[in-house]
């Protein structure tokens, strides 16, 4: 690379984010930080932005904007624009000068600023499955339209990318294997999963993450969006999208040729690996991270998932394979859900069954109710889902 990239992180402060700034740190001259942003965490945002200098900065929560600017005030020298609001990201993606935006925002939040960055030809570095899980037609799309790259941060998506790279035709492609780690409850029966705890599903075994991703991942939902994730990446149907159990987390994914070989990616569990694989690529930088040691490994294993304990992966693919916005209202659902968990007031075991019944209920409404033409049938279904969501749940506070 000649002169430096330049990079707006949104999400700044959650573990993706964090880590791409210390893939930022590494990579020095070569890439430039123009803009950053955030929901509320206002202390940590000002701390990143004062050692990294963007010109931009954008917090959702306008109290928070207001305390930056109010620090920026009192600060000499480094003088940032700072955006506030429900809109701000959107803002800084239209404002800030980038070649590549990081979408590092939890939930369908990130929706409308990595749609809003398409449209002003950045390309994307892609950590927020859930937009393509909510809207992969609309963003893929739009993505063609203006010649944007959508390189995948999720280390599984990010590993099939790298396999496919060996792979130009798109008829050699067989399949492609999604690995999971099976979650910290991979052993357990169904009758002790339901009376695990909040602080047991935040104990992921191999990866640390934010909270959502975490308790997906001990559902296995996480596994169900990268499922419809990976159809909007690589274009696939579902029936060549296979998830298989390999819980060291050393192979991060595969693909099969139909001349029956299997690539696989493999690497140390660091989300450092794919950010810094997007930020730079299509060239390669020597890295920062320990590396993977073959013979300190234990023996790699593979089992097939089983949907009867975790249903959520088997709801993805239902929804997947439903298509039209079905996706977007059982992934909102799933974001209601997932916090009702981590504040007590859903069990476990509920996560699924109340994510059953809102996917039933979706698929019975009329199809012109369940596409996804356009961002407001998207939004629409988003809001379904959440409402649906927050009924059922209501109605196991009174039952
Ligand atoms: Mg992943």
């Amino acid at each position: 690379m000649s002169a430096a990239r330049r990079v707006v992180i949104l999400g700044s402060t959650g573990s993706i984010g964090r880590s791409a700034l210390s893939v930022a740190a590494h990579l020095g001259s070569k890439l430039k930080v123009t803009g950053l942003a955030a929901g509320s965490s206002a202390k940590e945002l000002w701390s990143q932005a004062r050692a990294v200098k963007p010109a931009w900065l954008a917090l959702a929560d306008p109290a928070a904007a207001a305390w930056i600017k109010s620090q920026a005030a009192k600060s000499k020298g480094y003088q940032p624009r700072v955006l506030a609001g429900p809109e701000a990201l959107v803002q800084l993606v239209q404002r800030a000068p980038a070649d590549l935006v990081l979408t590092a925002v939890v939930g369908a939040v990130g929706l409308k600023p990595t749609l809003a960055a398409i449209e002003r030809g950045r390309h994307i570095a892609l950590a927020n499955k859930e937009t393509l899980v909510a809207a992969g037609a609309l963003v893929s799309a739009a993505a063609r339209r203006h010649r944007v790259r959508v390189l995948p941060v999720d280390s599984e998506h990010n590993a099939i990318f790298q396999c496919l790279e060996a792979v130009p035709n798109p008829a050699h492609v067989k399949r492609l294997v999604l690995t999971a780690s099976g979650g910290p409850f991979r052993g357990r029966s169904a009758a002790q999963l339901k009376s695990v705890r909040v602080a047991d599903a935040l104990k992921h075994p191999t990866w640390a993450m934010g909270p959502k991703i975490t308790v997906d991942s001990a559902t296995l939902m996480n596994k169900g969006l990268e499922v419809i994730e990976a159809h909007w990446l690589f274009g696939l149907d579902y029936g060549r999208i296979d998830v298989v159990v390999h819980p060291q987390s050393v192979i991060h994914s595969m693909v099969e040729t139909i001349d029956g070989s299997m690539l696989a990616q493999l690497g140390p569990t660091d989300m450092r690996l794919p950010i810094q694989h997007a930020f730079t690529w299509p060239e390669k930088t020597a890295h920062a991270m320990p590396a993977l040691d073959l013979l300190a490994l234990p023996a790699l294993t593979f089992e097939a998932p089983d949907l009867r304990r975790f249903p959520c992966l088997a709801l993805a693919y239902r929804a997947g394979r439903a298509g039209g916005s079905a996706p977007a209202a059982l992934n909102a659902a799933n974001e209601v859900a997932v916090e009702a968990f981590l504040k007590g007031r859903l069990s476990f075991t509920g996560i699924p069954a109340l994510l059953a019944g809102v996917l039933s209920r979706f698929l019975t409404r009329p199809s012109s109710e369940r596409s996804a033409r356009n961002l407001d049938q998207v939004l629409a279904a988003d809001a379904w889902g959440r409402r649906a969501a927050a009924e059922a749940l209501a109605k196991k506070g009174k039952a």
